[in-house]
């Protein structure tokens, strides 16, 4: 394809943003990128290298006006005055995922949720890759998909969707999209309205016909009601881990059962990823590999061997009887729910950092009956402290993940877990959440 007559303006210049623009100049577009922050100097030599001349801290809006085809990243809200102003000029932005997917012709599995996207997105792409398929996998787990199409085309993508990225779709129609849970989160890009967060998410099956699929958890309030309302043709499953389905994944006895065509059986306790949590990323992920027909001894396999992704409920290293588990990415309190969940021994929990808007009276239950003890680990705690004051016997503040690990440490007895799972973001005392989950682990190996 020839588009050198074209022009693309990219706004915004992070992972999806120069990936556009790489794929863009390879299909022969103009490229202009354009930031209105600075640049991480890693992404500049990209482009330097590339030929994609760029601009950062400003906007020039004639240079946008010049823009045939304007891709926005999903960082820059659609109510911003820039896109405000490109829309008011009859230039509609779209994003990434719209504007790379139109040179695949890939099967596209496509996984959205509030929390479980990364994990459910790793394990389908195990369990296509294990089974031998043409499988990559992009989103907003890492590549972008126009990097990954830099490289090659593929069969199959697994793609991990932010609820921004859905926003910015308007043709895309994945074969398989999976909701797995729409919990509060985000809320300050949706006018703190649930239901146009929730909208969002929806987006992702917008465009599916009959004979795609919509995965989706029917356990979850939210979610059910959205799919149960909405008029979409295209071919529902559901998963749940409280009661059986017809058609679909669900948990009894201890077993995870997926009826899709036939049925697979397998027990949880040969799952590789604990906690009930993980018992619906990998239904979900069983039923995707099942619609792809990869064969049943194939998926049972996978999710067995499955290791898990780092920062999430990832197993450190035990010292002197002790666990430690880092679940750094938790930043809301529904993820810490789950994990705490799925601890079996007393614990020691490590939370805090920015919260933001968190209740912590959904975690009261939970606490009393797993925690022993907790460390904060965040400049301001008072929140917490009057949260659980009463609940748990000990509380202590600390400010580093040394601290922190040091005092989970000579809190913690023989057969005991010291869990960080912090129900909030990172950005008080790290520089984001793999930042903080890396020191965690750094102070436990030094121990
Ligand atoms: P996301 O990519 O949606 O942020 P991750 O897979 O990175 O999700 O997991 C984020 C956090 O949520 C982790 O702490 C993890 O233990 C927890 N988690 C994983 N799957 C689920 C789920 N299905 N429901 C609730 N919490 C989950």
């Amino acid at each position: 394809m020839n588009e050198s007559h074209k022009n693309i303006v990219v706004l915004g210049a992070g992972e999806s943003g120069v990936g556009a623009a790489l794929l863009g100049k390879a299909k022969g577009y103009n490229v202009f990128v354009s930031d209105g922050g600075a640049i991480k100097s890693v992404f500049k030599e990209e482009m330097l290298a590339n030929d994609i001349p760029f601009e950062e801290k400003q906007h020039t809006i004639e240079k946008l006006m010049q823009a045939d085809v304007l891709i926005k990243s999903p960082g820059i809200p659609n109510a911003s005055s820039i896109i405000q102003k490109c829309i008011a000029a009859g230039k509609k932005p779209i994003g990434e995922i719209e504007f790379a997917a139109q040179f695949s012709r890939a099967t596209f599995i496509a996984i959205t949720g509030s929390n479980g996207k990364t994990t459910t997105t790793n394990l389908i792409y195990h369990v296509l890759k294990k089974a031998e398929l043409d499988v990559e996998m992009g989103g907003n787990v890492g590549t972008s998909l126009a990097r990954q199409l830099l490289v090659a085309d593929r069969d199959y993508f697994v793609l991990e969707l932010s609820s921004f990225q859905l926003e910015d779709i308007q043709h895309f129609r994945p074969h398989i999209a999976i909701i797995l849970n729409i919990v509060a989160d985000h809320l300050d890009r949706y006018e703190y309205k649930i239901e146009n967060y929730a909208n969002a998410k929806m987006r992702i099956t917008n465009n599916q016909l009959p004979s795609d699929f919509l995965i989706y958890n029917a356990d979850d309030p939210i979610t059910s009601k959205i799919v149960a309302e909405s008029n979409i043709t295209v071919t529902k499953i559901p998963f749940s881990l409280n009661h059986s389905l017809p058609v679909g994944g669900y948990l009894a006895n201890e077993k995870l059962i997926i009826k899709y065509k036939n049925q697979l059986v397998m027990s949880i306790h040969d799952l590789a990823l604990k906690g009930r949590h993980n018992v619906q990323n990998s239904l979900a992920a069983g039923i995707a590999g099942r619609i792809v027909e990869i064969r049943k001894e194939n998926i049972r396999e996978s999710l067995a061997d499955f290791q898990s992704v780092e920062h999430r409920l990832e197993f450190v290293a035990k010292v002197n009887g002790i666990s430690f588990i880092n679940d750094s990415k938790a930043t809301n309190v529904n993820a810490t729910w789950y994990a705490l969940e799925s601890m079996q021994e007393p614990t020691v929990w490590v939370v805090g950092g920015v919260d933001k808007g968190n209740d912590y009276d959904e975690l009261k239950a939970l606490v009393k009956d797993k925690v022993k003890a907790i460390v904060c680990l965040g400049l301001e705690n008072q929140k917490i402290i009057d949260a659980f004051q009463g609940v748990v016997s000990e509380i202590v503040e600390t400010r580093s993940a040394e601290q922190a690990v040091a005092e989970g440490y000579r809190l913690a007895k023989k057969g005991e877990t010291v869990l960080l799972s912090p129900a909030c973001a990172s950005f008080d005392l790290f520089e984001n959440y793999e930042d903080r989950g890396r020191s965690f682990k750094r102070a436990v190996r030094a121990l």
